[in-house]
């Protein structure tokens, strides 16, 4: 029997910290559990509009700027298995509701490589493959060999091959045509049994200097990496937040010479023709830095991030990264796109 409450709180289901009613609210504990979800009394009725239904992992990349007047589905699958491994690889299964950062232990622990970069980002395995998580250098389509999923309104499994899932710069096929109309079950990951550090990333070898450390394991690195996070980002269980609430824009080589020639320090990235424009230099630029209107405001450390100091409302929020949006624009006539989904 699946778990099911009625117009419940989703305070505690988001790192935001907002508070906004959800008017229904499944628990799904294993893919078993859909057929229960799908034979619900009413479940047809209440998701008969699927823009109405919402797979929520720990709620770490959203804004709730309303009461949800839908179906949230609470994903809670659980389990990681080695699946198969062959001299130089290993292939792991994880049920989307674990915890990415366990997936990121239990591969160190083993010695297995290709996740260790990404310690510490908050979340669920399932919504790992959504917005393809990225840091330091890495990302999650750089490890994903497939995706199952089950798609709500045609009510079949699917089973996405990596090159199947539109992977991009904190993109995927999850988050357009598939957007709240399936839900990720598991997660299949192809790791790596040989030594293959990736330590390219700013400030992570001097991290490991630091730890005098001089040829890393895994865990070392991942290690390293939560270390550099913890100093440098804020913790939600103590200050609401949802990591950058905007992506990095990506801008053709004429708008970039332009900057540059305006703004000599300017540190952008290449990306074959295109590149990054780090997002929280442009806000710093725009004077965001720090900035604090009531319980909501830009952290200190870190422009990117929007926090609720408490009791914040969703709608504060998002009022106040259109501000910074707008001042954006208006200085450096690029918009930033928001990367928290917003409901
Ligand atoms: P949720 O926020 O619950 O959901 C996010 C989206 O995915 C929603 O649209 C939801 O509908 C969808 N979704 C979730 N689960 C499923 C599923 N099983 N099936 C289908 N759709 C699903 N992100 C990075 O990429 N890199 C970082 O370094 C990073 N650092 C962060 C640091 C902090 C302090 C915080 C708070 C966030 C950070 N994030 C980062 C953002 C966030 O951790 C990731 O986006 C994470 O993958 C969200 O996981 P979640 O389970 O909380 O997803
Ligand atoms: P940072 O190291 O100060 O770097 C600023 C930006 O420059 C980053 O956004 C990064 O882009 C880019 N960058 C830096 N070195 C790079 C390199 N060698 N090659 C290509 N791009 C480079 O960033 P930070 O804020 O401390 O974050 C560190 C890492 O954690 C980043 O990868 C960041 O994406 C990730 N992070 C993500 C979130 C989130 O919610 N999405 C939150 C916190 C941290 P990229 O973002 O593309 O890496």
């Amino acid at each position: 029997m699946i778990r099911y409450q009625r117009n419940t709180s989703l305070l505690p289901y988001n790192t935001f910290g907002v508070d906004a009613e959800a008017s229904h609210l499944f628990f799904l504990e294993s893919p078993a559990g859909l057929t229960d979800l799908l034979d619900f009394p009413g479940f047809r009725k209440m998701s008969d509009d699927m823009s109405n239904l919402l797979v929520l992992g720990q709620g770490s990349n959203i804004l709730f700027t309303d009461d949800f007047h839908g179906v949230v589905i609470r994903n809670e699958i659980t389990g990681i298995n080695k699946a198969d491994e062959d001299e130089s690889s290993v292939i792991v299964e994880a049920g989307s509701g674990v915890t990415w950062n366990d997936l990121v232990d239990f591969a160190v622990n083993r010695g297995w490589w290709g996740i260790e970069n990404l310690a510490l980002i908050p979340g669920t395995v399932g919504a790992a493959p959504v917005q393809n998580i990225g840091a330091y250098g890495v990302e999650a389509a750089d490890v994903i060999l497939r995706v199952n999923a089950f798609h709500l309104e045609k009510k079949e499994w699917l089973v996405l091959e990596n090159n199947e899932c539109g992977f991009g710069y904190r993109d995927s096929i999850f988050k357009r045509e598939l957007r709240n109309k399936s839900i990720i079950c598991s997660v299949v990951f192809r790791l790596s049994k040989k030594v293959r550090p990736m330590l390219d990333y700013s400030g992570i070898r001097e991290e490991l200097e630091r730890m005098n450390i001089s040829e890393p394991s895994a865990r070392d690195i991942s290690s390293a990496v939560a270390s550099i996070r913890r100093s440098k980002l804020p913790d939600p269980e103590t200050l609401g937040n949802a990591g950058s609430f905007f992506k990095n824009p990506v801008v053709a080589e004429p708008e970039y010479r332009s900057l540059v020639t305006k703004y000599p320090h300017l540190k952008a990235h290449r990306q074959g023709d295109f590149f990054k424009i780090p997002a929280a230099w442009l806000i710093e630029l725009a004077g965001w830095k720090g900035y604090r209107a009531g319980s909501t405001g830009c952290y200190e450390k870190q422009p990117l991030i929007l926090v609720n100091y408490g009791g914040a409302t969703g709608r504060q929020v998002l009022a106040l990264s259109e501000k910074i949006q707008e001042s954006v624009v208006a200085l450096f006539g690029i918009y930033l796109e928001r990367e928290v989904n917003v409901f």
